[in-house]
């Protein structure tokens, strides 16, 4: 037998197979829970945007750029992220193609596009100019 160290715990235990990566089921089941919960974490509503700045999405200025759709990328971002970074963000998703219509098409065509612009349409999504977010705050 093979004195191993535990992957999960640390301690030094004897292996019965020379592949054995845990001292017990106990550390084995662990590891593999810990690895499930990291790999995809649970989606938390709560965390999820659900307001955005009307200024951010005028500034833009974009034509033709639906605003679902720019709220639908712009909550990738999360949070408190400047100007530069959305219209970066913004341009590296749809305007890497030759014709960008067909990228943006593709992306409101997703199931995930299509459950956001229920959520939006429903009123569920908020678009709230800066003053606006400000004086409710
Ligand atoms: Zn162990």
């Amino acid at each position: 037998m093979e004195k191993k160290k535990c992957k999960q715990c640390g301690k030094s235990f004897e292996a019965k197979r020379s592949d054995s990566l845990y001292c017990s089921n106990t550390c084995k089941q662990q590891a593999h829970h810990k690895r499930a919960t990291e790999k995809s974490p649970s989606p938390n509503k709560d965390q999820e945007m659900t307001v955005f700045y009307l200024d951010e999405y005028q500034n833009l200025n974009w034509e033709n750029f639906d605003i679902i759709t720019f709220c639908f990328l712009r909550r990738n971002l999360k949070g408190n992220v400047s100007q530069d970074e959305i219209n970066h963000y913004i341009n590296a998703v749809v305007w890497d193609d030759t014709d960008w219509r067909v990228k943006y098409d593709t992306i409101r065509r997703t199931k995930a596009f299509a459950d956001f612009q229920e959520r939006f349409l429903s009123g569920e999504i908020q678009v709230l100019s800066k003053k606006e977010i400000e004086s409710e705050a």
